[in-house]
């Protein structure tokens, strides 16, 4: 008999996060300060983030120890498990075995706990007393408020307006424990104000709460602190607690991926997972490809330009060399799962521009019916963001049965869609639709980016 699940115990949790930029196989590009143009400086910085996650972003050590106060909250759901999913091989009748570590059981249910905690540990070390945020679905804003209240920190949420009328639960989990939330575009800020006047009816962007969470930050005097979800290399890092567990379960279950999957929005959940067998690849000489899944309506790896753009739709966060659709992409309304971020993270996007990582566009259809499939093996109904993960897993597992080859295959299940049954609803009524960005798009986009001599 085949074992399902494959488990460390409490004192395997890693004691360091693993910082990819020691490794790099290419340079790393600067940071530009959203005026100037020229490399930003701690002091910019400073603004917004506390001296410690500065230095986590711009370092260039292996390994960064976890503070011990950070690994006895992860403790509450780490290390999460790593499962064999038998009945989905099963079902698809593959000789492919395919693996999946499971972010689903964190408190709030996906992999952004693991920085959401160290990102709130490290404010309120500095003596920050309030955060800010952005939020989309309401993911990250619940894994921020969840971390605050646990360190007795403030916090406010902007939640991109449709979400935030359309998706009210996670805004009460927001609320329950203890954060202000407010639909953005907001009132609140100079920027949400200017939108609001052009257009009432403006129904928000990731990029437009992220102007609007740091605009607040920014002009607080010191009083707030801003916190980003993803994109940021100190997130990424953070996140590779998931990776490095995956390596040791990989151990117990006496295999070794061939292939390695995560979905990637701005590339937290996906670089966590992946970058330690990426280090692998570049270090210890394995070979193990590895799969970027993102949607074909936000295509930012596999249709966007690699080059300097703004973090955000203001343009008052910084510029970074990455794979972007353009700092005013608005994703297509008909799109329902997530994964929206117009960039990616810088360090992703080198290693995909380098040929370290491929990336993968996956429909919105078929998206949907692999995270149903899933479900229906495994039980785990998956947030529909890591069901183009699970997606691209499948495609592969089917690739092994028409060539008649036994693969390994791990991906990451970034988080449970227990919060997402309209979109399910949508979907098995019939009511979604594929829909791929169009080309010309991202060309006009193009023309407004900062023009840098670099
Ligand atoms: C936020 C989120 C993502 C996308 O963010 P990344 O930074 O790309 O990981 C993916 N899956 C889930 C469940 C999320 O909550």
């Amino acid at each position: 008999m085949s074992q399902h699940k494959f488990l460390l115990d409490e004192s395997q949790l890693p004691k360091a996060w693993y910082n990819i930029n020691a490794d790099m196989p290419v340079p790393l590009t600067p940071v530009l300060h959203p005026g100037t143009l020229e490399p930003v400086t701690p002091d910019f910085l400073s603004v917004l983030f506390p001296m410690s996650l500065i230095m986590q972003e711009v370092s260039t050590d292996r390994y960064i120890e976890i503070p011990e106060p950070i690994r006895e909250i992860y403790r509450l759901w780490r290390p999460t498990p790593l499962v064999r999913a038998i009945r989905l091989e099963q079902m698809l009748d593959t000789p492919a075995h395919i693996y999946f570590k499971n972010e689903s059981v964190s408190p709030v249910g996906s992999h952004k706990p693991n920085t959401a905690v160290p990102q709130a540990w490290f404010n309120k070390e500095a003596g920050t007393k309030a955060l800010t945020t952005e939020t989309g679905a309401g993911q990250w804003g619940s894994a921020l408020a969840m971390a605050c209240n646990m360190f007795g920190m403030d916090l406010e949420v902007y939640q991109v307006k449709v979400s935030y009328h359309q998706k009210p639960y996670r805004r009460i989990i927001m609320e329950q424990f203890g954060a202000k939330v407010y639909a953005s575009p907001s009132d609140r800020t100079q920027y949400g104000r200017a939108l609001l006047a052009a257009n009432p009816d403006n129904q928000g962007s990731l990029g437009i709460a992220i102007s609007e969470a740091v605009e607040v930050a920014a002009t607080s005097g010191g009083a707030k602190k801003y916190s980003l979800g993803s994109v940021l290399g100190h997130v990424l890092m953070h996140q590779t607690v998931i990776g490095q567990e995956a390596l040791l379960q990989m151990e117990l279950a006496g295999e070794y991926p061939d292939v390695v999957i995560g979905c990637a929005g701005g590339g937290s959940n996906f670089a966590g997972f992946a970058f330690p067998f990426v280090r692998e690849n570049l270090k210890e000489g394995k070979r193990t490809r590895i799969i970027a899944a993102e949607p074909a309506s936000c295509p930012t790896l596999t249709q966007g330009t690699y080059t300097f753009d703004y973090g955000d739709s203001a343009k008052m966060a910084p510029i970074v060399k990455m794979h972007t659709l353009g700092h005013g992409f608005m994703p297509p309304g008909i799109h329902a799962g997530g994964l929206r971020y117009h960039g990616m993270a810088p360090s992703i996007s080198a290693l995909v521009d380098h040929g370290d990582i491929e990336a993968r566009a996956v429909g919105q259809l078929g998206t949907f019916e692999a995270g149903v499939m899933f479900a229906r093996a495994e039980g785990i109904i998956p947030a529909p963001e890591s069901s183009h993960a699970i997606r691209v897993a499948i495609d592969e597992a089917l690739a092994a049965k028409r060539d008649g080859v036994k693969k390994v295959i791990a991906f990451n299940l970034s988080g449970h869609g227990h919060f997402d049954m309209t979109a399910y609803a949508d979907y098995m009524a019939g009511k979604l639709q594929d829909y791929a960005y169009p080309a010309e798009l991202v060309q006009t986009a193009m023309a407004d980016l900062p023009q840098i001599n670099a």
